[in-house]
């Protein structure tokens, strides 16, 4: 391999095992090992790469942080790893037309607080943010809890730089606004799961960053009547920045895993309006007018620290829920906001019917909820297997997608064709057309 790769210095090419296992896992429970690791600084490095894994047929499977909860940046059989972390410089930042270039293993977080410098922000704000790569953002398409007013990584990408499976370096999209110039081959490329080309380059359109934020949490002893108040709050047409849900089983474990106390209820939901000026607070009490009249009980925060905190207990959501098995099968289905209640109900109704630990949280606002499975042995994994395939069915058969933000990965490949039908294969040859010697992360999404 470090022939192959003999273009890199020694030290950015992989190949001993105690390296290989920093490369093996992402955070869904599987493990594979690469057969090396390569580390480009530049986009000729990586164009090089590409031709010379073509040459020798070789895959490449592009990383980030790893953080991936559908086993997308998993090594396949005999793959080589593309570490982009490496590549991490803001390259620019443009105030006047509000655009930040950057390489693809700047962090998400890190992106912020250079950007918070000039005012700007790019919201899509996942609960992995202070680690995940802008790389593994665009490959995912990623969002987060500020979904539901700001839209999803794909809305904010302006230009990319990628390499082909042919090694040639294209450039597309770029600082304006608007085009109606041919095909849109960026937005195709964002949320290709690094199965289409590798990213060198991101180009984002960002937005001014708000000035004056206000929370709520609202507690429900009904998830029923939870669940119909987000509906209704949604429909309400209400400037509403973030509204997130947890359940019981995942508000003890945040509790006990954050130490910071959330009160006792069936339901906990949380929302919080931003804006520039303290009509954000006007805003926010009509928000909870609503959840009041549906018979939660209301806490306003106008606080930071106070809604700091609230922030910080929702993101310990899944490393607390992971104290308590020993496997956790995370799932990311969206239904339209109307069916989110009959989602719910389904959810408790698959939990009963395969006698199985289901704690559910998510991004309530737009429909994406995260019912995640605790098992803690072979049997009970099997039976949240099976569970798993009927939410999928059940979900599908409400109008909804399997996956909001995670991708299909490894995961969800059994599935897709049930999403997708025929379009699937219109997919696989888009696929082919790009990447005609599978070169690009095999064995994902397809
Ligand atoms: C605790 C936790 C919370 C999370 N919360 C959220 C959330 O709220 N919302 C959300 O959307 N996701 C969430 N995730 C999932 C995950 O963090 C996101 O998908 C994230 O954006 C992935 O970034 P990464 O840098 O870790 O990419 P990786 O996991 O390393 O890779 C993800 C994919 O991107 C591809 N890729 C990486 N870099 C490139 C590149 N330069 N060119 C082409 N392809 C590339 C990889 O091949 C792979 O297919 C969470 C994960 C964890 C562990």
């Amino acid at each position: 391999m470090r022939e192959l790769f003999s273009f890199l210095p020694e030290e950015r090419v992989l190949v001993d095992k105690e390296d290989l296992l920093l490369y093996a896992y992402d955070a869904t429970p599987s493990r594979r090992y690469p057969i090396a690791v390569v580390r480009p600084v530049s986009t000729e490095e990586v164009a090089e790469i590409v031709r010379a894994a073509s040459r020798e047929g070789l895959s490449l499977v592009a990383r980030g942080a790893g953080t991936s909860l559908s086993g997308a940046p998993l090594p396949c059989e005999g793959c080589v790893v593309v570490d982009f972390t490496l590549m991490d410089k803001i390259v620019e930042v443009d105030e006047t037309n509000a655009f930040v270039a950057a390489q693809p293993g700047v962090v998400y977080e890190e992106l912020n607080r250079e950007l918070e410098k000039h005012g700007l922000f790019f919201p899509p704000d996942p609960g992995s943010g202070s680690v995940c790569t802008l790389g593994g953002m665009v490959a995912m398409n990623s969002s987060g809890i500020r979904a539901v007013k700001y839209g999803t990584t794909r809305d904010y990408v302006a230009s990319l730089e990628v390499v082909l499976a042919s090694g040639e370096v294209v450039k597309l999209g770029g600082k304006y606004k608007k085009s109606a110039s041919g095909y849109d081959l960026k937005s195709l490329l964002v949320g290709s799961e690094g199965t289409l080309g590798l990213f060198t380059e991101v180009g984002l359109h960002v937005i001014p960053k708000p000035s004056h934020r206000a929370a709520m949490i609202a507690s429900f002893n009904d998830f029923e009547k939870a669940a119909k108040a987000i509906t209704k709050a949604v429909a309400g047409r209400l400037d509403i920045a973030v509204l997130e849900i947890m359940d019981s089983p995942v508000v003890e474990a945040v509790e006990s895993f954050s130490g910071i106390s959330l009160g006792s209820a069936e339901v906990l939901v949380l929302a919080e309006v931003e804006g520039f000026d303290t009509s954000v607070e006007e805003e926010i009490r009509r928000v909870a007018q609503i959840f009041a009249e549906a018979g939660a009980s209301v806490e306003l925060a106008f606080d930071e620290a106070e809604i700091a905190k609230m922030w910080k207990a929702r993101k310990a959501a899944l490393p607390a829920l992971a104290r308590l098995a020993s496997t956790l099968l995370l799932e990311d289905i969206t239904v339209p906001v109307s069916a989110l209640p009959e989602m719910m109900l389904r959810i408790r109704a698959l939990a009963e019917k395969h006698k199985i630990r289901i704690a559910t949280f998510g991004h309530a606002g737009d429909g994406n909820l995260h019912p995640t499975f605790l098992a803690d042995s072979e049997e009970e994994l099997g039976r949240a297997r099976a569970a798993i395939e009927e939410l999928f069915r059940e979900c599908l058969a409400l109008g909804g997608t399997l996956t909001g933000e995670h991708g299909i990965g490894i995961e969800k490949r059994p599935y897709f064709e049930l999403e997708h039908g025929k379009a699937a294969q219109v997919m696989r040859d888009i696929k082919r057309a790009l990447d005609p010697g599978n070169v690009f992360n095999p064995g994902k999404i397809f």
